[in-house]
């Protein structure tokens, strides 16, 4: 009677014993999967940080800038323009009336903008173009200032004021797209 009740206890002791072997086995395996599983994120984590890092030193810089470096990188009237919203005066601005084919850039971070073939005379006293190179480059906002509703264009990119587009321009797409020239950078055509 004892000894069958020592069996009883040994063998309840052995099968504790091989069942605590089995459910320690498979956490032992997760573990030694989750340590390769977290090294592998980890260099991912890296390199990702690698690539960011090669992408934000490439030019031309983004629209994280603060306002100090804005300021030493832009003319004070670049800067009240691209940065602050405002409006270089008609007629004075070095691109208005110009004729020289070329792409225009955006004079804060190189983003290209508008192509010569799509400008026209509006006769308003700032360049005008009917549509811009790439419709991804430029951005668009409701702009309810001076009384007026109007659509701001701003560059894609970096975010800089550029103008507005008004919907009384010629074929084919009846835009006109009214930018200052002070938020412009003409590269001529080679
Ligand atoms: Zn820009």
């Amino acid at each position: 009677m004892l000894s069958k009740f020592f069996v009883a206890a040994l063998l309840a002791a052995v099968s504790i014993s091989l069942y605590g072997a089995v459910v320690n086995k498979p956490k032992t395996a997760p573990q030694v999967h989750q340590h390769k599983t977290t090294s592998v994120a980890h260099v991912q984590t890296k390199a990702q940080g690698n690539k960011k890092m090669t992408e934000a030193n490439k030019p031309p810089v983004s629209a994280e800038k603060s306002q100090d470096e804005w300021k030493k990188n832009l003319t004070p009237e670049q800067y009240r323009v691209m940065r602050e919203k405002g409006t270089e005066a008609p007629f004075t601005g070095k691109y208005w009336d110009t004729k020289v084919k070329g792409v225009y850039k955006c004079a804060a971070c190189g983003n290209v903008l508008f192509e010569s073939k799509t400008k026209f005379e509006a006769g308003c006293g700032w360049p005008s173009f009917y549509s811009p190179a790439d419709a991804k480059g430029v951005k668009y906002h409701t702009d309810t200032s001076n009384g007026m509703t109007r659509t701001e264009v701003t560059c894609a990119k970096c975010g800089a004021h550029l103008g507005h587009v008004f919907d009384d321009g010629p074929e084919p797409t009846g835009k006109r797209y009214c930018i200052n020239s002070v938020s412009l950078e003409l590269v001529p055509d080679k």
